[in-house]
């Protein structure tokens, strides 16, 4: 089944990652990286997401 929010997702997604099956279907893209130890391109700026580093590591050093 069709997520029935993924054209309201996507107006929001901030992902650059085009490739990405997941885009717009939020719950697969938080459960694909909450299982390796990340997390989604919309918890990181504009220019912190170019880098694709989706680890915590990089999210919080990037708040210190
Ligand atoms: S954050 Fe990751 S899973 Fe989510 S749309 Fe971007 S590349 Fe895909």
């Amino acid at each position: 089944m069709d997520c029935p929010n993924r054209e309201k997702n996507l107006a929001k997604c901030n992902c650059t990652y085009e490739p990405c099956p997941r885009k717009g279907i939020c719950c697969e893209c938080i459960a694909y990286h909450r299982s390796r130890g990340e997390l989604p391109a919309c918890f990181f700026t504009a220019e912190e997401e170019r880098t694709y580093d989706r680890s915590i590591k990089y999210f919080v050093s990037r708040r210190k």
